[in-house]
């Protein structure tokens, strides 16, 4: 792949857009923006009231995006991804082929969950900070060995992480992973000042859930996807049949799908759990668009953007085949569908407890697994907090100010603002009336005669540190990729 380099100008503007600034405010313009320097150099309001009353003077560039009828919004953050640097998963130029995918949807910052390619990871946030690759802004999240198995152990690890330069620990807790353990790993981070804290996968399998997670003392830790919430809820275990295997995925995912029902029998419980969290400042990640295929296998199968921009390497790594992780389909019956379309209803309606009760929620994709691809996943997952009752305008304020709070970057936690790293998307449409829009794969439009019908939708532009990058060449370069790997 070539090209689709970020380009930078001296006083690049964006004229007379709506502008939503992620801090959960209303949308208001059009607004022109110039940027300078790789910042917000100004925001001038340039709507019929304004205009009349103060004739502001509208700033001039070197490059102007006519931006009428678009919507400016802070570059998207997705908080859980997985660059395949050690596998094939993505093809010959892997990350590339991920950090374009993110960046032709807006995604400006990416917050990568371990897998034990720190160290190339870290180059890659380096260059990218340089703007001397085409890739996001990167959060590493430094992989917890796995071999771990003392309290000792633990204070050695943050000790080698935090000198390898990660920003924060990803872990997944196995057996023998215990409290006493995580707390050590909290006292560690907090002294090593990993601005991005801890994320932990409580697997199922796990000695730990929420609670005991939240009462770790983490200063700065989040709870990705759902496990150990509902865990925590139970008075024992689940109620798994006696044949249960953790080991083989068909049999873990299909009885997760009863999780939650199970847990909502204890709602007070499970309300509890989640206040724990909110007073303990525990934020949830709950990625659920990852999970989606569990509810509906064909959809998350078909999706259009399969066929364009899904390379084959990672097509294959997504098809069912046994000993391989997250390819459970075998024999995925109507029964789990509904069990995971009940789930999901259920998971909802606690994310929006959550929510409603001040709990800081982030946007994560879990990408790549489970049919779910860079960039696409993440607008997915804004549709389904859109589903679980949230409002677009607070969707916006999780997958950007939210997660820049969570990883500690306190400039970018104030949205779209004079003097801020202007880091932005420009999204041809509304995103709050139908996120739809930001899908590299657009939207149909009618014409204004009613009868022609044309594509129009997708971020147009993406901005990183000032840096202008086309979404169109970004799909485009993609898209060359796919077709010579097929
Ligand atoms: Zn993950």
């Amino acid at each position: 792949m070539s090209g689709s380099k970020g380009v930078v100008y001296r006083r690049l503007v964006i004229r007379d857009a709506m502008l939503v600034n992620g801090r959960g405010t209303p949308p208001y313009g059009p607004v022109d923006i110039l940027i300078e320097s790789g910042r917000v150099a100004e925001i001038v309001n340039v709507d019929a009231i304004s205009l009349n009353r103060y004739k502001p003077e509208r700033p001039e560039g070197d490059r102007v995006i006519e931006a009428k009828g678009m919507y400016v919004l802070p570059g998207l953050v997705d908080m859980h991804v997985h660059i395949n640097i050690a596998d094939d998963k993505c093809g010959p130029e892997g990350p590339e082929y991920a950090y374009k995918l993110f960046l032709a949807h807006g995604v400006t910052t990416i917050r990568t969950c371990g897998f034990g390619t720190d160290e190339q990871l870290l180059e890659h946030k380096r260059l990218s900070a340089e703007n001397k690759i085409t890739a996001p802004n990167l959060a590493v999240l430094g992989s917890w060995p796995s071999e771990a198995h003392t309290v000792e152990e633990a204070r050695e690890a943050v000790k080698k992480l935090k000198e390898l330069g990660v920003d924060g620990i990803k872990i997944i807790p196995r057996p023998h992973v215990t409290p006493e353990m995580l707390q050590v790993m909290a006292e560690g981070a907090r002294e090593a000042g990993l601005p991005a804290g801890v994320a932990i996968h409580i697997a199922q399998s796990s000695e730990l859930d929420a609670l005991d997670v939240t009462y770790a003392g983490l200063d700065k830790i989040s709870i990705e996807h759902t496990y150990g919430i509902p865990q925590a809820a139970l008075p024992g275990t689940q109620d798994f049949p006696p044949d249960y295997n953790y080991s083989d995925e068909v049999d873990r995912f299909r009885w997760d799908g009863y999780i939650w029902h199970e847990a909502d029998l204890y709602e007070d419980d499970v309300m509890g759990v989640l206040d724990t969290m909110i007073e303990n400042g525990t934020v949830w990640n709950p990625t659920m668009v990852v999970y989606e295929a569990h509810r509906d296998y064909e959809r998350a199968k078909n999706m259009p953007w399969h066929s364009r921009y899904t390379v084959r390497h990672l097509w294959e790594a997504f098809s069912p085949q046994p000993g391989r992780h997250a390819t459970h389909f075998f024999d995925w019956k109507t029964s789990d569908e509904i069990a995971w379309k009940e789930k999901y209803q259920i998971w909802m309606r606690y994310v929006r407890y959550f929510f409603e009760n001040g709990g800081t929620l982030t946007a994560g994709s879990d990408t790549a697994f489970i049919y779910q691809i860079f960039g696409f996943a993440l607008i997915r997952e804004l549709e389904l907090f859109q589903e679980a009752g949230i409002h677009p305008i607070d969707v916006v304020k999780i997958a950007t100010t939210n997660a820049h709070t969570c990883l500690g970057d306190e400039e970018r936690s104030l949205g779209v603002m004079k003097g801020v790293p202007a880091d932005l998307c420009i999204v041809d449409g509304n995103p709050l009336d139908n996120f739809k829009v930001m899908y590299g794969t657009g939207v149909d439009r009618y014409a204004e005669d009613g009868v022609t019908m044309t594509r129009g939708g997708g971020v147009r532009y993406t901005i990183k540190g000032g840096a202008l990058f086309d979404c169109r060449e970004l799909l485009a370069d993609v898209e060359m990729y796919v077709n010579e790997h097929r």
